[in-house]
């Protein structure tokens, strides 16, 4: 009988194998795709999260690929400076924080999972469709994910459901849960490879989710030679959720995009360029769900999005459940039985998590952005200082960081 089923070979999925293998559990993992295709865009490591990724020895992989962020520029539509703050060991903490396209963390967990567990436990076309457990065990039965032919079924100790916000294993204990909750905002998201802005290592947040928001920041590391880096954008409105249309061509998407978001004039980025540039715009609604009261039932707990799907703001999605990860590692290797381990994980992360999820329905740090677009109604500032104080934009910053476990080395941030 195997060990532990991992069900999602997502970054939860596959950081979970690789931080218990590091503990010297042994893992298996079922993912419903056929193959690791390239989607996604960029993400952001934080400090708290590349710890847990060094701990368990992949910061060296991950450092060569992505970009050592060195500061987020909070700017108005207009692209006036509202706040600068520097990141990771730029702002004191021990770790660096780093942007990422999602493909290339993918890759290297998927590479280190083969290296160090072996292919043989890594399957794919695997889709989870039911989950069966009794005194002793846990029983995952598959099925091809094309035509649903069932394949057959594994056995083990027990079941991480990191099946991601559409989660087969949640919905089993939440039958009557329906969909995940619309935030009435719609998002854009592409990659394009555009002339390098400033150093190459700076995360932009621009506009308000009123007027459009822009969120951009590079995810492959480039040498001071390069003119043009490869870099993540995310742009995002209030909207009614029909804002997602399904356009026959990419000229089409662009100009809808573009139309969406004209009262962006952001000097340093020019939208339609990068609209231009991005081969592929993703479009989707943000969405979250409820922070459930119980994650574990018996021999099967849920973890990353499947857990605390959340809305994308703070560079959380990934990072928590890298923590969920660590945390749930650690549990396991505890000397008490499977089903306490289970328990004590879920007693310390899921109130973490609830938190992280309600407090970015009221706000996030880009709350920043949201406060100025109001007291300005959009309009350009002769001074930030008559806008918003330096101590209003710290509070707005730090209450988030705490909350979401970002430990606050003595303050490095520059308003303004
Ligand atoms: C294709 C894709 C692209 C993404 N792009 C971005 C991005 O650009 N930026 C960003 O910030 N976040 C992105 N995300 C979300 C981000 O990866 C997650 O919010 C975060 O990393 C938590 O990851 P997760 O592993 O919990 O969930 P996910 O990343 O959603 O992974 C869940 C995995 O489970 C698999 N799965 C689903 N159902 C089953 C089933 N029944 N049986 C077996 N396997 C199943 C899925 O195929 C997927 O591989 C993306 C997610 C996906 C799936």
């Amino acid at each position: 009988m195997d060990d532990v089923l991992i069900v999602g070979g997502g970054i939860a999925g596959l950081s979970l194998a690789l931080a218990l293998h590091h503990r010297g559990i042994n893992a298996r993992i079922f993912e419903a795709a056929a193959a690791f295709r390239p989607l996604g865009a960029g993400l952001n490591l934080l400090p708290h999260a590349v710890e847990v990724l060094a701990e368990i020895g992949l910061n060296n992989q991950i450092a060569e690929t992505s970009v050592e962020t060195y500061d987020s520029l909070f700017l108005n539509r207009h692209g006036q400076l509202i706040h600068r703050e520097f990141r990771g060991l730029y702002n004191g903490h021990p770790w660096p924080q780093y942007s990422v396209h999602r493909v290339d963390l993918q890759r290297i967990l998927v590479e280190e999972f083969t290296k160090r567990i072996g292919p043989d436990r890594l399957h794919l076309d695997a889709r989870c469709v039911e989950v069966e457990q009794d005194a002793n065990s846990v029983t995952v039965k598959l099925a091809a994910a094309r035509d649903g032919r069932i394949l057959g079924s594994w056995r083990g100790s027990i079941l991480i459901g990191c099946d991601g916000v559409n989660s087969t294993v949640r919905n089993q204990f939440y039958p009557e849960e329906g969909d995940p909750i619309y935030a009435g905002v719609s998002m854009w998201r592409g990659v394009a490879l555009m002339p390098r802005i400033f150093w190459g290592a700076t995360m932009l947040l621009a506009g308000s989710l009123r007027t459009g928001k822009l969120v951009a920041y590079p995810v492959r590391r480039c040498s001071n030679q390069d003119s043009e880096q490869l870099l993540n954008w995310c742009a995002e409105l209030r909207t009614k959720r029909e804002a997602i249309v399904d356009w026959e061509t990419l000229e089409r998407r662009v100009d809808h995009v573009e139309k969406l978001f004209r009262e962006l004039a952001l000097p340093m980025i020019r939208f339609r360029d990068l609209l231009d540039r991005t081969d592929s715009i993703l479009a989707f609604p943000m969405v979250d769900r409820n922070p459930l009261e119980k994650w574990t039932f018996g021999r099967v707990t849920l973890l990353g999005d499947a857990a605390h799907p959340m809305y994308p703001f703070g560079s959380n999605g990934a990072c928590q459940a890298i923590l969920d990860a660590k945390e749930l590692a650690r549990c396991l290797s505890l000397p008490i039985a499977r089903t306490a381990a289970l328990q004590a994980y879920e007693t310390i992360r899921l109130p973490a998590t609830r938190e992280i999820v309600l407090l970015n329905r009221k706000g996030s740090p880009d709350e920043i952005l949201e406060e100025v677009d109001r007291r300005t109604a959009g309009n350009r500032f002769q001074s930030i200082d008559n806008v918003i104080s330096r101590e209003e934009i710290l509070r707005i910053s730090t209450k988030y960081k705490s909350i979401a476990g970002i430990k606050r080395p003595s303050t490095n941030a520059s308003a303004h």
